[in-house]
């Protein structure tokens, strides 16, 4: 069908939105629901209309599609990385509305440039999914838990059917009363991983049904914890767990950030320690969202999991002739492959970073991506902590402490 006769179609209501992909080439589809759109609603979607990907690049992506939401991409950097996966210069593309943000990354970055570069390093990772099982009660739950702990081996040849790539690291059984969740912890190597579990477990689940009194009731149980505020993730992590850390000389941090490492020191502890601790936060930082939620939207990564990237606590100590300065990311959810990764502009994104598609080995350019945000994450906390420090604090440490 061409564009006029699937609209036509939905007017007479013999096609629903869903359906044209049916009865066109995905472009067309598109066009003709944008144009239907247009005359229900009355907006003019001719911005969302002008994007550059072919429309078919988007099929895994998203239902019913329109167009596309531009977001402006800034770039920041150069920047060193000596990392446990990243080394060397990089650039960190940053996709945001919000002014401001890329010139205090940007800031940021050049005072860790100049005083060497980060050290980053991903300390841990594990992706999860925690179905919830019924029992009869106490007694069947440690039936079941006994069960699950004595066989990680037959769980793990069940989840790993499942794909070639992922790999079961643990499966951590938790009792609530009749409930049983087991949260299944997977190495997902470049891959996001949250699909990848989400099968694996799904294989798991049915042998932990047949050998025990377990009835599964959902596949995820809540505590994995996906998209929702958790003290598991921050505690325990997920994805990767992530810290990038650098040490800048005072005569730099009175250069480029106009204050000096105490002032900076007593922001941190003030705003970004006893701040968050008095409202009970579970990020323990200045801006680490901005910097994960542009550098998300930049690279294809899942949006909505900012939630648990924000999941940081930055630490800084005035030394004697430097400021030491460190951000680690709990929950950092990210992949160099699937998701949205593989769209167009998100890929050139990924290039912009240089760690794109499958790492060698498998896991490394996920890792590498972690430790170059995470290196940005530290460049938003120093350029907003120095701000802040700089307006009060620093003319009253140069005073005082003479
Ligand atoms: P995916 O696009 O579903 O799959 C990635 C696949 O790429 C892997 O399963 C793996 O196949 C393959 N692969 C190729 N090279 C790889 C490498 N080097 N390392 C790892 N895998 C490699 O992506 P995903 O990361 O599993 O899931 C991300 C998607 O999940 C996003 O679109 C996100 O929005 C969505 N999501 C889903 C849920 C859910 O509950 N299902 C929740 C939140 C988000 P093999 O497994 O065959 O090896």
């Amino acid at each position: 069908m061409d564009e006029d006769e699937l609209i036509e179609g939905l007017r007479s209501g013999e096609l629903r939105l869903y359906e044209l992909e049916d009865k066109a080439d995905a472009g067309t589809a598109a066009t003709a629901r944008r144009r239907f759109v247009e005359e229900e609603t009355g907006a003019d979607l001719s911005a969302v209309g002008d994007y550059t990907f072919p429309a078919e690049a988007a099929d895994a992506n998203v239902e019913n599609m329109v167009g596309a939401a531009q977001v402006p991409m800034g770039v920041a950097g150069p920047v060193t990385v000596h990392g446990g996966a990243a080394e060397g210069e990089y650039h960190l593309p940053l996709a945001t509305t919000e002014g401001a943000l890329v010139a205090s990354v940007n800031r940021g970055l050049s005072t860790v440039d100049r005083a060497g570069g980060t050290d980053a390093r991903v300390t841990d990772h594990g992706m999860t999914r925690a179905p919830v099982f019924r029992v009869s009660g106490i007694a069947e739950a440690s039936e079941v838990v006994e069960w699950v702990d004595d066989n990680q081996a037959a769980l793990a040849e069940a989840a790993e059917s499942t794909t070639s790539h992922g790999e079961l690291l643990a499966a951590d059984p938790y009792v609530v009363g009749d409930n049983v969740f087991v949260r299944f912890v997977y190495d997902t190597k470049d891959a996001m991983g949250m699909n990848m579990a989400t099968i694996a477990s799904e294989a798991a689940c049915e042998v932990v049904e047949r050998e025990t009194p377990a009835e599964q009731v959902a596949l995820s149980g809540n505590l994995c914890t996906d998209k929702k505020p958790a003290a598991i993730n921050a505690v325990e992590g997920r994805g990767r767990t992530v810290t990038a850390d650098v040490e800048v000389p005072r005569e730099t941090v009175r250069e480029r950030l106009n204050t000096t490492p105490e002032a900076i020191a007593e922001a941190n502890t003030r705003k970004n320690l006893t701040g968050s601790a008095k409202a009970a936060s579970l990020g323990f930082n200045a801006q680490a969202a901005n910097v994960v939620a542009a550098a998300f939207l930049a690279t294809g990564q899942d949006a909505a999991q900012v939630v648990e990237g924000a999941n940081a606590i930055t630490t800084v100590e005035a030394r004697e002739d430097a400021l030491y300065a460190a951000i680690s990311l709990a929950s950092l959810e990210v992949g160099t492959v699937g998701g949205g990764t593989k769209l167009p502009t998100q890929s050139a994104g990924l290039d912009v970073v240089g760690h794109r598609g499958g790492g060698d080995p498998p896991g490394n350019n996920a890792d590498a991506l972690a430790e170059v945000i995470a290196t940005g994450a530290l460049a938003g906390e120093l350029s907003l902590l120095a701000a802040l420090a700089s307006r009060h604090l620093a003319s009253a440490h140069e005073s005082l402490g003479r």
